[in-house]
């Protein structure tokens, strides 16, 4: 029973809360109404409304789902600082909207004339935390997008070995639709045009008793339960109507596969042509393409329905494939900036898994040179400038520029590294005193720089450090330290108002081999705290958090969202 009063009481005050209370605690933690973990409670929630609910009441309207409540209401999901999460996301979004590079894919009309102003991003957690933004419910031919996942049904039906002996597996550095073939004359792999075909033909050899339309139904089948049913998957006959009317290229490609490797049980060459191309004209939203992205980084378990949708070896192999050749023939430079895999088409679509984490999807029209949304790569890169996301960040020793692994609440991170700095200060420990000195030098530059360093000045700097170190600094000793920060300026030759800032910014980088994420994040916060400390960041001050966050290594996009949370922490104006 203490435990349920426990997570009662982070809902309840003085003993008796709402039903609509309850849901927005749900609500606040990424978990959707239809979720399957907790459809039961939300029902139930729902039908009350308003009505004050108590103890008694709430052990019995969450008591079926319990473990599930328990872990919305406490933060222990994926990604346990959900809204926050969130705002970062819309940060990197705003961002990437300025973005009007790029046209339209222009070969048929219905892509051609497609609003080209549309942008969306939508996440799903492997935990089934949702979010939308934009025009995200706004449905698109997926286009090449079909493709790993025809592959990852062929794999799954036909197994590895057969699926093989028809397709390879390099990355071709060619554009997707050249009419070249691997050395064993096999198409390069089945994100590229042949490949694709390849696999369609496939498909569709392994169900002579179907039509191409079946099997395309039988595939969007697949992919309504790849996104959890939360919308219908649907099929566009205007996109199909004007893909065969111009498909020279494709059956020119599909002649040559006849041609040289054969087809896959003989399949007749017109039939794997519709079922190829009306794959490319399913339809459906970032939304769901997120969830289907989700499904995938949860190894091919729905995070929404909990079903298991692929085997985990499809799903393994499917992604290695995209993290080779998902993005045309700009795949490689995309693993080396982005390291996802992510698969793209040219109705604007991005589909991006981050294994074990999330999946994403962005919709904006606009291609580049190779035929990826602008606005989508934009996007992923950004959010690995930002987050831990690189598949490499892993090995990165520590130091990844400071950039957010919403894994954890950073909140709480932050909270443990500076204890765990205070307590090691105190034991004399060399580096974090180190840590400690620069974090107050950080705080006495940014106050010196509009001159002298005034009585109220010091008093909010002294607040500020006692805030940080839990202890009250000794104003005396604040002012030697400044003197004494001044006066090391002036013997490296910088004189003037901003002379020790320049010094301190010089020593940083000095210092920044020796120093770490944990570290350097602490630095950049002492200087944070006295830029804010009187309700809003100055130009000047936004200049000289931005050289301190460039002396520490700190990517720009990283110093960016913790300006915006700062903001969003402002009373509205009135
Ligand atoms: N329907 C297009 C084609 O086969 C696919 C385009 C794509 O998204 O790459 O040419």
């Amino acid at each position: 029973m203490e435990r349920l009063r426990e997570l009662f009481d982070l809902v309840a005050h003085h003993g008796t809360t709402t039903a609509a209370d309850i849901g927005t605690h749900i609500e606040n933690s990424g978990i959707g109404a239809d979720d399957f973990r907790l459809a039961t409670t939300i029902a139930l929630l729902q039908k009350l409304g308003d009505q004050p609910i108590d103890f008694e009441q709430f052990a019995a309207i969450v008591g079926d789902e319990l473990l599930m409540v328990n872990r919305a209401f406490r933060r222990q999901l994926v990604i346990p600082d959900w809204q926050e999460f969130c705002s970062d996301i819309e940060t990197v979004y705003r961002h990437v909207a300025t973005d009007r590079s790029g046209s339209n894919a222009d070969y048929i009309p219905i892509l051609r004339d497609a609003d080209p102003e549309r942008w969306g991003v939508a996440v799903c957690s492997v935990d089934g935390q949702r979010m939308g933004l934009g025009d995200v419910d706004v449905y698109h031919s997926i286009q090449s997008v079909s493709k790993p996942l025809t592959y990852a049904f062929a794999l799954d039906r036909e197994g590895f070995d057969f699926t093989h002996q028809f397709v390879g597996m390099e990355p071709s550095g060619r554009p997707f639709n050249a009419l070249d073939l691997l050395p064993d004359e096999r198409p390069y792999n089945p994100c590229v045009n042949a490949g694709a075909i390849m696999m369609a033909g496939l498909v569709a050899s392994g169900a002579p008793h179907l039509s191409d339309r079946e099997i395309t139904q039988v595939i969007m089948n697949l992919w309504a339960k790849l996104c959890g049913h939360v919308a219908p998957v649907h099929f566009s006959e205007e996109t199909m109507l004007s893909e065969r009317d111009t498909a020279d290229n494709n059956f020119a490609i599909a002649y040559l596969l006849r041609g040289r490797c054969g087809l896959p049980r003989s399949v007749d060459l017109h039939k794997m042509m519709d079922v190829y191309l009306s794959c490319c004209s399913i339809e459906m939203t970032a939304r769901m393409l997120s969830i289907a992205a989700a499904t995938l980084a949860n190894g091919g378990v729905c995070p929404i329905t909990g079903e298991q949708v692929l085997p985990t070896d499809v799903v393994k192999k499917t992604l290695s494939v995209m993290q080779s050749a998902g993005m045309y023939d700009n795949a490689g430079v995309f693993t080396l900036e982005v390291g996802l895999p992510a698969k793209s088409g040219v109705a604007g679509a991005v589909m991006v898994v981050i294994p074990n984490l999330m999946g994403f999807a962005t919709f904006s029209p606009r291609l580049d040179a190779y035929g990826n949304s602008v606005r989508g790569v934009s996007f992923c890169r950004q959010l690995v400038e930002r987050f831990t996301f690189h598949m490499y960040d892993s090995i990165s020793g520590g130091r990844t520029g400071c950039k957010r692994d919403p894994r954890a609440s950073q909140h709480t991170r932050r909270q443990r590294d500076l204890t765990d700095l205070r307590w090691a200060v105190s034991h004399g420990d060399r580096y974090a005193t180190k840590v400690r000195d620069l974090m107050l030098d950080c705080m006495i530059s940014i106050t010196l720089a509009d001159g002298e360093i005034e009585a109220s000045e010091l008093a909010t700097m002294a607040e500020a450090y006692a805030e940080l170190m839990n202890e009250q600094p000794d104003p005396g000793a604040l002012q030697q330290q400044a003197v004494a920060c001044q006066q090391r300026a002036v013997q490296e030759g910088r004189h003037g108002a901003t002379g020790a800032f320049e010094a301190l910014v010089e020593r940083l980088r000095r210092e920044l081999p020796l120093l770490d994420d944990n570290s350097r994040e602490l630095i950049l916060e002492a200087a944070f705290r006295v830029s804010c400390a009187d309700g809003e960041i100055e130009p000047e001050e936004d200049l000289q958090l931005r050289s301190i966050a460039e002396a520490l290594a700190i990517h720009e996009g990283v110093l960016e969202l913790e300006i915006a949370r700062f903001q969003r922490q402002l009373p509205a104006p009135r």
